[in-house]
């Protein structure tokens, strides 16, 4: 059995009570992990908030070396925990190793900034007075993680808030606990102090909402549905938690009919089918210039049914199981809702065929023709291999489709016109814009939404600022 990790050391549930964690491929049982309470949290966040001081006060470039030591021990684990991620999380264990790798890269970024972080000096109109701003890491942070990239978005969080000085309590899905436990085991064995970096596992319902609750929580980073960061809105909002939130999106890319074609079918390939479609910045509606509409499509169905899909631990699979039953109903009924308004199915829109298929949560590579712009699937956030295509006259049609949806996360064009290019940025409502490009968060760029998508910014230098509280000190010479 897998076992939180507080205060330095592994427990079970105080209440004793445990669930399984099941591999969305097969079926099976990949381990039992405890089932936490709030009076779990409230250890875990007495023990955070007691490590604080030191940790606040420990010089940056000692943190820096504890977690880029942490990052080492991890390295040499990499392989057993990639396949330990599939088995709980399904995607192929190449995804699994470069999200890890990703994760790596990140700690590594925040643990080289640890140092730099500084504030200013501050002239004011007295002459024999000056300001100062300096830069105070929060307290206990939690960090309240998705299922479909369990250890990158943890490390999102995990990197900057201890980097600044901020001690952590993570949050993992309930369904995707397993990697997160160890990882954060490891990290601790690189010589964290007890308390600075825990892990309390559990439902939303019960570990979520205490870490919400508790007034020694003071940020909560939370990244899932926008419908669950609404809530996490409003129960952050009473305690004046700081907050991030890294919610859902619906990608838009444009293609123009000057586009590198054989780049941009790939780039919609990739965008839409990487971690089976389960992705925030996923591709999620397609709009194709009129001139190019028939060669690309008839590209882009060659590449989506050549995709191996199957169980993530065989090495020729491109595509898992969706994580969920629930996921792949949610997809087919999105589906058969596009299909019913008039959609076409050019490729896929079903499940696989064969023995292999039977106890996991598989669904084809789908791409989808004719779809109205109030189909559920246009209008909501797909989170599965389907992707609508869409025929647009020009720019101007493509961006005022991109924009008109409720979501402002990512967004892409593919043109050789740099002015073109440099106009949809300017004009896609989108927190991120990627020209000519997967659609890839960057660490040493910020990273997150505008509209329905989330309010803040994770990745890059500037989320560190999301983990220190400036403050003003006015100084009185002579
Ligand atoms: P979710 O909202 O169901 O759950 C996210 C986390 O919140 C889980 O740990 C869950 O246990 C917890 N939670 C649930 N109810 C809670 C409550 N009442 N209080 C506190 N915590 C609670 O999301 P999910 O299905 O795990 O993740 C998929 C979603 O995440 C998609 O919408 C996707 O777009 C989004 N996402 C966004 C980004 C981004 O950077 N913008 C990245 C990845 C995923």
């Amino acid at each position: 059995m897998a076992l939180m990790f507080v205060n330095g050391e592994s427990f079970p549930s105080k209440s004793g009570q445990t669930y399984e964690v099941k591999n969305p491929a097969t079926g099976e049982v990949v381990d039992t992990v405890p089932k936490g309470t709030a009076e779990d949290v409230q250890a875990a966040v007495a023990a955070a908030d007691a490590a604080f001081p030191a940790w606040r006060d420990t010089a940056p470039e000692t943190r820096a070396r504890l977690l880029f030591k942490g990052a080492e021990l991890i390295r040499e684990k990499i392989d057993e925990l990639a396949v330990l991620e599939t088995k709980e999380q399904g995607k192929p264990v190449a995804e699994s190793k470069r999200e890890i790798e990703h994760f790596l890269h990140g700690l590594e970024f925040y643990a080289g900034l640890a140092s730099k972080i500084r504030g200013a000096y501050v002239p004011l109109p007295d002459h024999k007075m000056y300001g100062m701003v300096i830069k105070q890491p929060l307290g206990v942070c939690a960090g309240i993680v998705p299922w479909n990239f369990p250890i990158t978005l943890m490390g999102t969080k995990v990197g900057p808030a201890l980097a600044a000085g901020n001690t952590m309590i993570v949050k993992p899905a309930s369904t995707t606990p397993l990697t997160a436990i160890r990882i954060i085991e490891v990290l601790n064995q690189a010589g964290l102090s007890k308390g600075v970096l825990n892990i309390v596992t559990g439902p939303g319902s019960v570990v979520g909402e205490e870490l919400l609750r508790h007034p020694r929580v003071r940020r909560i980073a939370f990244t899932g549905e926008t419908g669950t960061g609404k809530h996490v809105a409003e129960c952050a909002g009473r305690e004046m938690k700081r907050l991030t939130l890294e919610l859902g999106g619906s990608d838009p890319m444009i293609v123009c009919d000057d586009a590198a074609l054989d780049a941009a079918v790939t780039g919609a390939a990739v965008g839409r089918f990487y971690n089976c479609g389960q992705a925030c910045l996923a591709i999620k509606r397609l709009y194709l210039f009129e001139a190019i509409y028939d060669q690309f499509v008839e590209k882009l169905i060659g590449k989506a049914q050549r995709l191996k899909v199957g169980n993530g631990l065989d090495k020729e699979t491109r595509l898992g199981p969706l994580h969920t039953a629930a996921q792949r109903q949610e997809i087919e009924e999105q589906v058969a809702d596009a299909v019913k308004r008039g959609g076409k199915v050019l490729a896929g829109g079903k499940r696989p065929e064969g023995a292999e298929y039977a106890k996991g949560f598989f669904y084809l590579p789908t791409l989808l023709a004719e779809v109205p712009d109030d189909a559920r699937i246009v209008c909501e956030e797909s989170f599965g291999p389907a992707l609508p295509i869409f025929k647009v006259k020009d720019l101007d049609e493509a961006v005022a489709r991109a924009n008109s949806s409720i979501f402002g996360l990512g967004s892409s064009i593919w043109t050789r016109d740099l002015g073109k290019a440099r106009a949809a940025a300017e004009r896609l409502e989108a927190g991120n814009v990627w020209i000519n490009s997967l659609h890839i968060g960057y660490d040493e760029m910020p990273f997150g939404g505008v509209k329905s998508s989330g309010i803040g910014r994770e990745h890059g230098p500037e989320a560190l600022e999301y983990y220190l509280e400036p403050k003003g000190v006015v100084v009185a010479t002579g």
